[in-house]
């Protein structure tokens, strides 16, 4: 936890030295464009805000133009405008792109806020507002980096920057601007800092993220309720039979029991096992955080293997018939489910939902009809651990934070890094500076500001490394694994 020290910093060569020095004189002035940011209240999902978007959108271009950076433009969208933004060009250099957000989640219930959530206030060190680490603190830390190096001899590769206003309310409108912007965007690898580090002083590297398909799953019988005196007995109930449709999805154990779900699903390898096993994890307080009276899964697997490496189907509601107050004595005419499923590498997530519907059909009776509705279906992305943005990151993130990041996964989807995938074909890190507790979506959200500063620092030598400039040598591909001391002080 020394931060940064005499040691570390002299590798980095004049270039980072210089930029290091200039981000610790101006710390302050950090603040003060942090401050500004927050208070502008850019809650993307509430219609009466769409100005305020606007205007955070109009903020951030004109704070990349003061960066020194290029070309900054606001792209106006059927929703809310995107920024873009690119570094001086470094022929041979990587391209690297960087994507972040800039709107909000809605500050409700504002009564919970012990300070308005527009209003930031900075108290233990901590700075709080809406969006101070989801995600405003490390857009802006992005841009803060880009300007420091750019500052102090020119940032040594090309840097292309993606912000959106609309990543809290499903990024609506982005896989298309991607898309249509393929050639400007193209990259090498995405730097993604959205997420949070694995705990205080623990930084980590997520490589990996499921993937989700969803469905839903209607039964239907009599054309309507039927009275169940008059009719009970003569025909199929289609509450049962979804009951019986659903209750043959899994095995006792919690597996999946459909036939050829899990086609195509890769192990965690033997490192991935023992380091997980290795990650201060604690089990308990997972249990508490979630009040089940016990944890259950997969045999054969740990609680993280579980949520990283597995994949799932879930019915996530079902409804039909009657169940408010009192009592209605029908044959229900429908019942429905809603299931969703997180996929991992390399599974095919158009044919896990065949083989979900394959056995559905199968097994319903004629006694009632099946209709199903497919929705989205993207595939769980992994990034290879030997990757040189992973190299570079890993780096980065031991000579700022004094140790080796470790390397994580999130069983959570986010749809735009699929996109990067499969649009721009570029792999996607995660290398994020918020901590889990920081209450990012919930009231008196907070942001420390000495992840602020020093993730900005990481940051400065994450590009430098990169571009073979941190004195570690250009592209040496290999992550130093298991090499604790090799970056402490
Ligand atoms: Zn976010």
């Amino acid at each position: 936890m020394g931060g940064r020290t005499a040691g570390s910093a002299a590798v980095l060569g004049g270039l980072g030295m210089e930029a290091m020095d200039r981000l610790a004189s101006r710390r302050e002035a950090a603040l003060e464009d942090l401050v500004a940011f927050l208070a502008i209240p850019s809650v993307s999902s509430v219609p009466a805000h769409r100005e305020d978007v606007r205007r955070a959108a109009a903020w951030l271009a004109e704070r990349l133009e003061r960066a020194g950076l290029e070309g900054v433009r606001v792209h106006p969208t059927a929703g809310h405008p995107v920024v873009t933004a690119r570094s001086a060009p470094v022929p041979g250099a990587p391209t690297v792109l960087v994507y972040g957000h800039y709107d909000v989640q809605p500050a409700d219930p504002p009564d919970a806020w012990t300070h308005p959530p527009f209003s930031p206030r900075v108290a233990d060190g901590r700075v709080y507002a809406r969006g101070a680490s989801d995600d405003k603190g490390q857009v802006l830390m992005h841009v803060l980096a880009a300007e420091a190096l750019a500052a102090t001899g020119g940032i040594p590769l090309n840097l292309r920057f993606l912000f959106e206003g609309e990543e809290e309310s499903g990024s609506v409108h982005l896989h298309d601007f991607v898309a249509a912007h393929r050639e400007e965007l193209a990259a090498d690898a995405v730097v993604v800092s959205d997420t949070p580090m694995f705990a205080a002083g623990v930084p980590a590297i997520c490589y990996g993220l499921r993937g989700l398909a969803a469905l839903d799953v209607t039964v239907r019988g009599p054309a309507q309720d039927l009275h169940s005196g008059v009719f009970g007995g003569a025909v199929a109930n289609p509450v049962h039979e979804l009951a019986r449709l659903l209750a043959a999805l899994h095995d006792a154990d919690g597996r999946v029991a459909v036939p050829g779900f899990y086609d195509g699903v890769r192990e965690p390898t033997p490192a991935e096992r023992a380091e997980w096993a290795r990650l201060p994890f604690d089990e308990a307080e997972f249990l508490r955080t979630t009040g089940s009276p016990r944890l259950f899964g997969e045999p054969g697997y740990s609680t993280l293997e579980r949520v990283w490496a597995r994949p799932t189907l879930e019915v996530n509601g079902i409804a039909g018939g009657f169940a408010g107050d009192g009592r209605k004595t029908i044959v229900p005419a429908s019942a429905t489910a809603k299931i969703t499923c997180r996929l991992v590498p390399d599974q095919d997530p158009v044919a896990v939902v065949d083989a979900v519907v394959r056995f559905l059909e199968a097994r319903a009776p004629d006694t009632v009809r099946l209709e199903i509705v497919r929705h989205e279906a993207d595939p769980g992305v992994l990034t290879p651990l030997d990757h040189p943005v992973v190299a570079a990151a890993r780096r980065a993130l031991a000579a700022t934070f004094g140790r080796e990041p470790v390397n994580i996964r999130m069983g959570g989807s986010i749809p735009v890094v699929h996109t990067f995938q499969s649009v721009l074909g570029a792999p996607t890190v995660l290398v994020g500076f918020s901590l889990p507790d920081e209450r990012f979506h919930a009231p008196n959200e907070f942001f420390t500001l000495d992840n602020f500063y020093r993730g900005t620092e990481a940051l400065v030598r994450l590009w430098l490394a990169l571009a073979g400039r941190d004195g570690a040598g250009a592209a040496d591909g290999g992550a130093p694994r298991g090499g604790e001391k090799e970056h402490t002080p």
